[in-house]
C-alpha cells in the first residue's frame, strides 16, 4: 500500500470531474516538518505552538520561538505555515503558567482569553511569529474565538508590535495574513461578521463538536453524541463555509474530520477546498480525492437530514 501511495507524490488532489483541494499537515514540532514534506504537504494548515511551551520550566524566550518558527517557514520555501498562538488550557495543562483548578476546564481560562489577560506572554509570542515572517510565508491564526472584541483586541495587539517593530527597523511580511479558528459555537454563529476581520477561517472540529453537541470529546459515555454525523454539525460547518465564501475569504478544516473520508464530498461540495490533517494520512486522502466525484452527492437531502442515521445513509450512498 506504501508504494502505491508514494505514486502520488508530487501529484495534485483532484477529483474525477476536475475539483481540487489542497493538503496541507498539522504538526506540533520543528522536527514534524521533514515528515510532513515526506508526505507531500502543499502547506502547514496548523501548528500546534503548546509543545514548545509544555515540559519546560517556563515560557519559550522570544528568540526561541523566532528560531523555530523561522527555521518551519524556511524548509516549507515558501509554501503556506499557518502557526496558531497558544492554546492552553483545557486538557492541554502547563504548570508554570499558574491556571488554577477549575471545575470546567474546557469552559474556563483557555487560549485567546488566558493570552489577552497576559500580554508579555502573548506579545512575546506574537514578535517572534512577526519577526519570522520575513523569512518565508507565514500566517497568523488566533484559537477558541468566542467574542468579537476577543478577535479585535488580539488584531490590535498584532498591529502595536508592527508598529513597535517598524520603529526598531525590523523585516516582517507587511502583508501576512490573519485568521482564526472556528471551534466554537458562537464563532459559528457570527462567522459572517468575523469574516470581515480576517483574512481565513479554520474549522476545528475537534472542539466545535464537543461544544456544539455538548459532549466531551474525551468521555467515552457520550461517545455517540460526539460525532460529525449530526445535522446540526453539517449545518453548523456549511454555515462557516457560506460565509466565508460570501466575503471571499478561505476556508480550511483542521479537526480530525477533514481526514474522514466519507466526509471529504461533503466539504468539497460545501467549497471547502482546504484540508489539513496529520502527516500520514495525507497521501491516503489525496488517493480518495483522485478516486472520488462531487456529483453524485444530495447536498439539499444532506441539509435538511434531521437525523444521524439519514446522514450517514446518505453519504453511504
Ligand atoms: C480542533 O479543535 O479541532 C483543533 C484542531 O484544535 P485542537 O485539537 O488542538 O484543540
Ligand atoms: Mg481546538
Amino acid at each position: 500500500e506504501e508504494s502505491m501511495l508514494r505514486a502520488y507524490v508530487g501529484k495534485k488532489a483532484k477529483t474525477l470531474n476536475h475539483m481540487t483541494c489542497s493538503l496541507h499537515a498539522n504538526i506540533g514540532s520543528v522536527e514534524d516538518v521533514a515528515v510532513a514534506l515526506y508526505y507531500d504537504a502543499e502547506g502547514i494548515g496548523l501548528f500546534r505552538t503548546e509543545l514548545l511551551y509544555m515540559g519546560k520550566e517556563q515560557a519559550p524566550s522570544e528568540e526561541e520561538q523566532f528560531i523555530i518558527y523561522k527555521e518551519v517557514a524556511e524548509q516549507m520555501k515558501g509554501k503556506e505555515v499557518t502557526i496558531r498562538t497558544l492554546d492552553v488550557g483545557g486538557d492541554k495543562q502547563i504548570a508554570y503558567l499558574n491556571i488554577q483548578q477549575e471545575e470546567n476546564p474546557f469552559l474556563g481560562y483557555r487560549a485567546i482569553r488566558y493570552c489577552l489577560d497576559h500580554q508579555e506572554l502573548f506579545k512575546t509570542q506574537l514578535r517572534a511569529l512577526i519577526r519570522a515572517s520575513a523569512y518565508g510565508n507565514i500566517q497568523i491564526m488566533f484559537p477558541m474565538i468566542t467574542a468579537y472584541e476577543e478577535l479585535i483586541e488580539a488584531k490590535a495587539m498584532l498591529q502595536e508590535i508592527k508598529e513597535e517593530l517598524d520603529r526598531a527597523g525590523i523585516a516582517y511580511n507587511h502583508h501576512m495574513k490573519v485568521g482564526m479558528m472556528i471551534e466554537t459555537p458562537a464563532s459559528v454563529i457570527l462567522a459572517d461578521q468575523f469574516a470581515k476581520e480576517v483574512d481565513f477561517f479554520s474549522i476545528g472540529s475537534n472542539d466545535l463538536i464537543q461544544y456544539t453537541m455538548v459532549a466531551d470529546r474525551m468521555n467515552t459515555q457520550v461517545q455517540k453524541l460526539y460525532s460529525p454525523y449530526y445535522p446540526a454539525i453539517i449545518r453548523a460547518i456549511h454555515q462557516v463555509a457560506k460565509a466565508a465564501i460570501a466575503n471571499h475569504i478561505p476556508v480550511s478544516i483542521c479537526g480530525e474530520i477533514a481526514s474522514d473520508h466519507k466526509l471529504t464530498n461533503v466539504w468539497l461540495n460545501m467549497g471547502i477546498h482546504k484540508l489539513s490533517v496529520i502527516p500520514s494520512g495525507l497521501l491516503k486522502l489525496k488517493h480518495h480525492i483522485c478516486h472520488m466525484h462531487t456529483d453524485n452527492l444530495h447536498m439539499d437531502q444532506l441539509l435538511q437530514a434531521n437525523t444521524r442515521e439519514e446522514i450517514i445513509n446518505l453519504l453511504d450512498k
